[in-house]
């Protein structure tokens, strides 16, 4: 990027708010993919104004932007694929504005720490209740943009639920605001909702009001323990269409079950086919206790050979263990491991795990699963020695297939991860040509000059 940029850049923001060393430019280049493409510069903006007077700059200039968050993404979201400014967030547009009690909403900067406003809602007895794996780090502008799911999606459902309304910036630097604090609102388009899952292709994302709940004063946690993968995942949908709502159903195969106990010693049930953990919550012990019977019976008639139910917190957080630490346990079976986040209808799951499997045993893989059965969204990891190229190559096959069976049972390539740069080239197995040309120009229509996070989503 030429000098007279930087200085243009440093006016706006201030020299002590724009970077182009190579330890930021390193710092940035990445993101969970572990793929890395340097900026040209890191900015981090003091305010809304600042976003919009560098969009506008930019977008005057033909610099490419790309909005960060924690760089937690798993698609490369965050990755300058194509050169450019990072905006991130993290030091200046992290705070929570305020936490308006009676209509138990939140309005946060997009650099807030999920988990912080998780906390921050429970010190006032409410409950934000999107919770991804990733809480402790990932921000809510990334929550947002990626439509970031979690644990206790089966029952309160994912970021897009909490979303009321957001503050946003154009790359023509125009400030728009979009929904409003209010319950209902039929006014227009829904701006708020294009927005959301639009991982920083349209517009930058700053300030974001959140729905917040009560939060239920009670939790129970059990496992079940199946014979094979194909009827846990009976089990699951018919459980989630039996009159309860679990708030989690969780999933591991049987290879996810033996690589958490080679590498912790749980004494899990390695002989096992799938194992299914689940939690229910409520208000009163009657309700707990109902939900858990129901669930119980249910997987007892769908061929579940033992049910544990947690006596307190520290049995709950024993069962739950395994599927913690399910994603680092299966790397015993390859350096690399090309995980996906498919989602199929929930009666689709046992014809998906089937077919999944088939595809390793044609293929000569290891496909260990586990995820948020509750939701339909299998991790389906395909794991290969990351240094031989042939490997890689068969993995990625793997995968491609992997896709075209879940498109074929009516699923999606991405239940929260999103396309980014790592699902991009697989767009045209999901949306025909009429769809993606739909999405080119609601593109268009936004950011005319392609300065936002280009390179992505195959627009
Ligand atoms: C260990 C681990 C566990 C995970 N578990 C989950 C999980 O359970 N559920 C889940 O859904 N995901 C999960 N993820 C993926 C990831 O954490 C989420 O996608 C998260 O929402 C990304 O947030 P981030 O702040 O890191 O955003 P980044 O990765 O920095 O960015 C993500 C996208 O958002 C865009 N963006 C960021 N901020 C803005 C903004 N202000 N305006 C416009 N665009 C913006 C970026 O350009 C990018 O396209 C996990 C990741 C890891 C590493």
């Amino acid at each position: 990027m030429q000098t007279k940029h930087f200085e243009k850049l440093a006016a706006i923001v201030g020299k002590e708010n724009l970077f182009y060393d190579k330890a930021h430019l390193i710092a940035y280049s990445y993101d969970a993919t572990r793929e890395r493409y340097e900026p040209d510069a890191v900015i981090f903006p003091k305010n809304e104004e600042d976003v919009s007077n560098i969009l506008r700059y930019c977008n005057e200039q033909g610099i490419a932007i790309v909005p960060r968050g924690a760089g937690s993404g798993f698609t490369g979201g965050s990755l300058p694929a194509k050169g450019g400014i990072v905006l991130a967030f993290e030091k200046h547009m992290n705070k929570i504005l305020e936490i308006d009690m009676d209509n138990m909403v939140a309005v946060v900067q997009p650099g807030v720490i999920n988990i912080d406003l998780q906390k921050a809602a429970e010190a006032k007895g409410l409950f934000y209740p999107p919770d991804p794996a990733s809480q402790e780090y990932s921000t809510l502008g990334g929550n947002v943009s990626e439509n970031a799911g979690g644990m206790r999606a089966a029952k309160y459902g994912i970021t897009k639920d909490y979303v009321m309304a957001v503050r946003a910036v154009r790359p023509n630097g125009d400030i728009i605001r979009a929904g409003k604090k209010t319950i209902k609102d039929v006014a227009g388009y829904n701006i708020a909702g294009i927005l959301i899952a639009s991982e920083g292709t349209l517009a930058v994302i700053t300030e974001i009001t959140l729905k917040l709940i009560s939060k239920p004063k009670l939790k129970k946690t059990a496992m079940g323990i199946f014979p094979s993968v194909e009827r846990a995942m009976e089990a699951v949908y018919k459980t989630m269409a039996s009159g309860v709502t679990p708030v989690a159903m969780e999933f591991l195969d049987n290879l996810t079950i033996r690589a958490v106990e080679q590498k912790y010693h749980k004494g899990l049930p390695t002989d096992a086919g799938a194992i299914l953990i689940t939690d229910v919550d409520g208000n009163l012990s009657e309700e707990i206790v109902y939900q858990m019977e129901v669930i119980e019976r249910v997987f007892l008639q769908n061929g579940c050979i033992e049910f544990k139910k947690a006596r307190d917190d520290a049995e709950a957080a024993d069962l739950w263990f395994a599927r913690r630490n399910a994603s680092q346990s299966i790397t015993v079976y390859g350096s690399k491991k090309i995980n996906e986040d498919i989602t199929v209808p929930r009666s689709m799951l046992p014809e998906l795990l089937k077919q999944i499997n088939d595809v390793a045993n044609r293929y000569r893989v290891k496909i260990p699963c586990f995820g948020h059965t509750g939701d339909g969204n299998v991790h389906t990891n395909v794991m290969v020695d990351g240094s031989n190229p042939k490997q890689l190559e068969t993995g990625h096959k793997a995968i491609e297939e992997i896709f075209r069976i879940t498109i074929d049972l009516g699923g999606t390539l991405s239940g929260e991860h999103g396309i980014g740069l790592s699902k991009a080239p697989f767009m045209h197995l999901a949306f025909t040509e009429e769809e993606m040309n739909l999405f080119r120009d609601i593109k268009r229509a936004f950011d005319p000059n392609n300065i936002l996070n280009p390179g992505k989503m195959a627009l």
